[in-house]
């Protein structure tokens, strides 16, 4: 016996009926109609070419397809039905984030052909069963996956989920998306929302107040809140500290945006890029750096001393080398991403000894149920100024768009997806 829940769908009008047909997995109450009459065909799980096959098909999308080391491709796309505990989002709009352009090279574990995105934002377009916190056209920002099982969400932390590469990065659970038949990987962060609806676990969509523009409130997901969280959930600065931010890009400027609300004193933000200097200042920096040789005798002239706390958003050892030589004893180094291509990070042995801490920080340590809301309000209120650093593009403008942030031109791409 199975429960299958259809849920038919007019315009503004749904009817749920629920009636006991079956018995495999994907048999259990995860197939909805949408509202737009989407479709479905029958299916169970199985194996082809390594990816896993998911059930039942339920929509059309148009979808990002990234080949290994290619540009991405647009392509019609089936979607599956969510299944239990899963619900299907039709996006409004999803940022570009560098962790997409890593997963786009091939370099990483990350296979392809893939679904990449995972700052997406939209609304709930079907629910699947046993989702009890979302409903028919909530507006929600997707956030990365956790298990919610393990000894780091059972503490609340979801950000160090111990299957946290798998879960986000190894697209390894039944595949949602096939492309002319032939199944495609997906599940990329738990969303491939790099399309114009994604499957997403319930617990990574964060229901947020209706008047916030989603393509505003897009990139909450990852940029913002690894740049924001990594300074109000963990670096924590004490009245009149001095903190210093390596990388002036969306995570970057996201923990200066956060520092100004802490009772830091002096915040500098040190980059290779000038305009981004610049905006950076506007964001709240106190003092400006141009990244290049001798980085902590630069920063000791600039500020007349080291730094308290430290922020590495680049990912590059000798930065995070730098950092560290920069901090004041008792000072401590957070830093939110490892080097691309592989070398691991050097410590100054003896100069750490005083005291001085250096912390990995994932996804700004975020809770985000509640710290994607409460970014919400900062956005609402004008204390968090996004407009200053996304640029908006049409979806079919992904490969412009990458390119851009590839560049430099942009700091946040966002997509938007026309209703
Ligand atoms: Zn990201
Ligand atoms: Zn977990």
């Amino acid at each position: 016996m199975l429960n299958r829940a259809l849920r038919i769908g007019l315009p503004n009008i749904y009817v749920t009926l629920t009636i006991d047909v079956g018995a495999s997995p994907w048999d259990r109450g995860d197939e909805r109609f949408s509202r737009d009459g989407a479709h479905f065909s029958g299916g169970g799980s199985s194996q082809t070419g390594g990816i896993r096959l998911g059930g039942r098909h339920g929509v059309k999308i148009e979808a990002a397809l990234f080949d290994a080391g290619a540009g991405p491709r647009l392509v019609v796309a089936d979607l599956a039905a969510p299944g239990p505990h899963q619900i299907r989002v039709k996006l409004a709009a999803v940022g570009i984030c560098h962790t997409d352009v890593k997963a786009s090279l091939a370099c990483g574990p990350v296979p392809h052909p893939v679904v990449l995105g995972h700052e997406g934002a939209g609304h709930v377009d079907a629910v699947g069963a046993d989702v009890t916190n979302l409903q028919l056209g909530d507006p929600v920002v997707l956030t990365f996956a956790a298990c919610g099982a393990c000894p780091a969400c059972d503490a609340g932390e979801p950000a160090y989920c111990h299957h946290s590469v798998v879960l986000n990065f190894g697209c390894e659970g039944p595949t949602m998306i096939h492309v002319d038949g032939a199944p495609v990987h997906s599940g990329f962060f738990g969303q491939s929302s790099f399309a114009t609806y994604a499957i997403v676990d319930a617990k990574s969509a964060v229901r947020v107040r209706v008047d916030a523009p989603l393509s505003l409130m897009a990139p909450l997901g990852c940029g913002v809140q690894t740049g924001a969280g990594a300074v109000l959930n963990v670096l924590k600065p004490h009245p009149g500290a001095t903190l210093a931010v390596f990388g002036a890009g969306s995570v970057g400027l996201s923990a200066i945006m956060a520092a100004k609300l802490t009772p830091a004193c002096r915040i500098v933000a040190v980059d290779r890029n000038e305009a981004r200097l610049g905006t950076a200042r506007a964001l709240g920096a106190t003092h400006l750096l141009v990244a290049g040789d001798n980085l902590e005798e630069r920063l000791q002239v600039l500020l007349g001393g080291g730094v308290d706390i430290g922020l590495d958003t680049t990912g590059v050892p000798e930065v995070i080398y730098a950092g560290m030589k920069a901090l004041n004893p008792r000072g401590t180094l957070g830093y939110v991403t490892s080097p691309w291509d592989g070398r691991d990070l050097a410590m100054p042995g003896r100069h750490m000894l005083w005291g001085r801490k250096i912390v990995g920080i994932v996804q700004g340590s975020s809770r985000p149920q509640c710290f994607i809301p409460a970014l919400v309000d900062l956005v609402m209120s004008g204390a968090f100024d996004l407009r200053q650093i996304i640029t908006e593009y049409p979806f079919e403008k992904i490969a412009e768009a990458f390119a851009d942030m590839k560049s430099g031109k942009t700091i946040k791409p966002v997509l938007r997806f026309d209703p």
